[in-house]
């Protein structure tokens, strides 16, 4: 097995046959509130490979440029060795979580324009939001990477809301994460339930990792229904 150079919440990198690769492998372990809460999900890990790989074929067909280069196996791909910008990239379409506690607006509340976040990625402090100002002045971007990043978010957020919709599923929002790659930003992570809200179109059944965080039940059931869906899109 190859060296392993990073061990992540739900996912594990090992070094790829040259420098310009990692292979990544995704874990059945799954998380929330900053790791406190965890469980073994078997099976997720697969679930989650299929879900994000099927996205970054149709979004790299659509244009944007991720990590992916190829599948390994049913749960472990081959990505472009990028350096990972830790600024997490999130997209909004309807309230829901944080931004409905933050800022008092029920869930399920459609927003008038979607909006895009900024937040540190760092477990230690807990994900904390921060602007682009900031950003530039701490020096985790520069502001042409910024706005190269919300100018992909607000592509990317269009395709997905194409895709979910024919699928019946609602975007309500989701989080990206971006590297640097020759020069350039490309996607990186995952694109999954872990980190969408999905809500069933007619129902707003969640079809997301909210039920785990807030004991829902049949989180893989869920995971399984939008894998499903995907696959028989036309
Ligand atoms: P919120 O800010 O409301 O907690 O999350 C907004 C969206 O981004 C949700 O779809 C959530 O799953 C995703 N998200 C936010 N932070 C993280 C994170 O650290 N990891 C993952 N996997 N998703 C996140």
């Amino acid at each position: 097995m190859e060296r392993i150079l990073y061990v992540g919440k739900t996912k594990v990198i090992y070094e790829g046959a040259d420098d310009k690769t990692v292979t990544i492998g995704y874990k059945d372990t799954t998380t929330a509130f900053n790791g406190e809460k965890k469980q073994e999900l078997i099976g997720k890990g697969k679930l989650n490979a299929a879900i994000s790989n099927f996205i970054y074929k149709y979004l790299t067909e659509n244009g944007i440029e991720t990590h992916l280069i190829e599948e390994v196996d049913t749960s472990s791909i081959t990505a472009k060795r990028a350096e990972i910008i830790q600024v997490e990239v999130i997209v909004r379409n309807v309230a829901a979580g944080c931004f409905s506690a933050k800022y008092g607006v029920p869930e399920g509340t459609e927003l008038r324009n979607s909006t895009v976040e900024f937040c540190i990625k760092s477990d230690t402090l807990g994900d904390p939001m921060v602007n682009a100002s900031q950003i530039t002045a701490i020096g985790l971007a520069t502001a042409d990477e910024l706005n190269e990043m919300s100018q992909m978010a607000v592509k990317i957020n269009e395709l997905l809301c194409e895709l979910f919709t024919n699928v019946g599923i609602r975007l309500i929002d989701f989080k990206l994460e971006f590297g640097r790659y020759d020069g350039r930003i490309i996607l990186c992570d995952e694109i999954s339930p872990d980190s969408c809200r999905l809500w069933e179109i007619g129902t707003d059944r969640k079809l997301d990792k909210d039920r785990f965080r807030r004991d829902l039940g049949n989180v893989l059931g869920a995971y399984k229904e939008v894998l499903r869906r995907l696959e028989n899109v036309k």
